[in-house]
């Protein structure tokens, strides 16, 4: 058994086994012990959900010799064969593979003899969606006059791309994602059969990661015990994820609350000087505000958190109106997609955090506009006023108070009263040398900011390159990440591993950091699902090329991250209200 991978082992091997689609084993019970038994059966549903486990308990129910109640018995020498991967009448097809085309058309030739051991050949096709028209015709031939002892089990994660007639002649189950306290649940039962220890929130946070996939929540558990360590803990879970603790996206969350962005801005860079990515954390960051948005609506039992998270974040979302709420989800919504965009820089993720430490604005604030005079008294808030004066002029001093953000001083007074310095060292801190650049501002550059409208040129213009169909490639980048998503999130991660290097006329070449990368892409399997999705969005065929790209690496982020920020910089948002910023990040989608 050992080296076996988990999700294999504990494949469910009874309906009752299969937790989560209680809706769907109780239908198919109930037709067994009643012998209504169909010909052609679909399951449809996200991927790990259990529907290719329930095709083959499927299986076994109807050629098992003592079937109890409609569950297979599992000791019977079918039930072995079929457990143990070597029944001839259990015919799995992937529908995604060349191979799998050809078997389904020449079905209809070995269909006709009857099974070997079994009463029933069971044909389970798996990502039937996958087949081509001409092998959907040939399923279609066989559906429309099966033998009577042959039963198809179609499984799909997109049903809409079955076509209507074959969809026509199947009883269609649709299978849910499994819930968290579900996945928890089967984590927990392995964890108790294996010997393995582990903390309720490490495995709350497997079971989050997972999004609703069993095979996602126990490759994932898979790979924590072959880590050897004595007993998993939540910051294991955080490490193989490479995703940020959840003390720092709570942090985050708490400096917005407070208005405070020099501690929002430390716990930021505190995450990515560990190896967090600036993508990554936004997006917990969004997940996180989302849960706040949830509670404040009165949908904490959406959330998948343990109790006590879930009662700290009740306390942020008490302080925080929607209205605010909803600002913070824009702009880091905003900072997000510029992140996708193949940006390396955390810039948009400060400025995000920054923007939404501001207080709201007033009407008449919003009135003012970029050009508004250092020290005007509408400049600072009252509250704001209240704070900074209650913390004692040494709050008020020293350069990290008013440089957090950018170093000039009409710039930086609309933050200043809430860009808090760091409460005790009277040396400032931890600000980031990567912060510091950011206050290199060409001087004399502010007079270009009249107006707000002037000012969206320079964002828009910053994926404008010499290679248009590159700029229109990184443009689109986020947008093919979620055309994908859905299909495949390993083809995700495997583009987020890569850069577009060059778009010409309908080849695309992309540039892999890692060999190994590379040939996952590569895959027929993989390279399709991009190549479909890229045709997509260009509306034309587009053709997929790769090659290794770390020898330039280094330079290359150098490169797009100096001349980002540059671009940035050039905006006169930036130097001049970073509210006005905001709004233009928020633009560009
Ligand atoms: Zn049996």
């Amino acid at each position: 058994m050992a080296g076996q991978a988990l999700y294999r082992r504990w494949r469910s091997r009874t309906f009752s086994e299969l937790i989560g689609q209680e809706h769907v084993t109780q239908t198919l019970l109930n037709a067994l012990r009643a012998g209504r038994i169909g010909h052609a059966y679909l399951f449809a549903g996200p991927r790990g959900t259990g529907k290719t486990s329930a095709a083959r308990i499927f299986a076994k129910a109807v050629n098992c010799l003592e079937p109890a109640d409609g569950e297979p018995c599992n000791h019977c020498s079918i039930c072995t064969s079929i457990n143990e991967g070597r029944a001839l009448d259990l015919i799995e097809i992937d529908a995604a593979s060349n191979r799998g085309i050809d078997e389904i058309r020449s079905l209809r030739d070995k269909i006709a003899f009857s099974p070997n051991e079994c009463r029933y050949k069971v044909y389970v096709v798996d990502e039937v969606h996958m087949l081509t028209d001409p092998a959907f015709n040939a399923l279609l031939k066989t559906l429309e006059e099966p033998p009577p002892h042959a039963i198809f089990v179609l499984a799909t994660t997109e049903p809409h791309r079955i076509p209507l007639t074959v969809l026509s002649r199947c009883q269609r189950f649709d299978f849910r994602r499994v819930s968290v306290p579900n996945l928890l649940l089967k984590l927990e039962r392995i964890c108790a059969q294996e010997g393995v220890r582990a903390r309720s929130e490490a495995l709350a946070a497997i079971a989050r990661h997972a999004t609703g996939s069993f095979r996602d929540a126990e490759s994932l558990l898979d790979q924590l015990v072959s880590f050897g360590v004595e007993e998993i803990k939540l910051e294991d879970v955080e490490r193989v994820l490479g995703s940020a603790p959840e003390a720092v996206v709570a942090g985050m969350a708490q400096a917005v609350i407070s208005g405070d962005a020099g501690s929002g801005l430390r716990w930021i860079n505190e995450a990515l000087d560990n190896g967090v990515e600036a993508r990554q954390l936004t997006r917990e960051v969004l997940e996180y505000l989302r849960g706040l948005l949830l509670i404040k609506n009165g949908g904490a039992q959406l959330l998948s958190v343990t109790p006590e998270t879930e009662k700290s974040m009740a306390a942020q979302a008490e302080a925080l109106t929607i209205a605010r709420l909803l600002r913070a989800v824009r702009l880091f919504n905003g900072a997000g997609n510029l992140l996708k965009t193949g940006s390396h820089t955390q810039l948009p993720l400060e400025m995000a955090l920054v923007e939404a430490c501001l207080p709201e604005e007033s009407p008449g604030q919003a009135q003012r506009g970029p050009g508004t005079v250092a020290g005007e008294p509408g400049a600072v808030s009252a509250p704001q006023t209240a704070r900074a004066a209650a913390a004692g002029p040494a709050e008020r001093r020293g350069p990290s108070s008013r440089t957090v953000v950018s170093g000039s001083q009409a710039s930086s007074r609309p933050a200043s009263g809430h860009v808090e310095p760091p409460p005790e060292p009277p040396d400032p801190p931890d600000l980031n040398p990567r912060l510091e650049e950011k206050r290199a501002i060409p001087p004399g550059s502010t007079k270009e900011a009249s107006a707000a409208g002037e000012t969206q040129a320079p964002v828009r213009q910053a994926s404008v390159s010499a290679d248009p169909g590159l700029a229109w490639l990184q443009e689109n980048w986020g947008r093919l990440l979620q055309a994908i998503r859905p299909k495949s999130r390993q083809v995700e991660a495997l583009l987020k591993s890569c850069e577009p290097l060059k778009m010409q006329g309908d080849v695309v070449t992309l540039g892999f950091y890692h060999g190994f990368h590379r040939e996952r892409l590569n895959d027929e399997h993989n390279r399709r699902i991009v190549e479909e999705a890229l045709s997509g969005l260009a509306g034309r065929p587009c053709r997929l090329e790769s090659k290794l790209y770390d020898g330039n690496r280094q330079e290359r982020e150098k490169e797009t991250e100096s001349s980002r920020r540059e671009e940035l910089l050039r905006n006169p948002v930036v130097r001049e209200a970073i509210d006005q910023l905001g709004a233009t990040v928020v633009d560009v989608q």
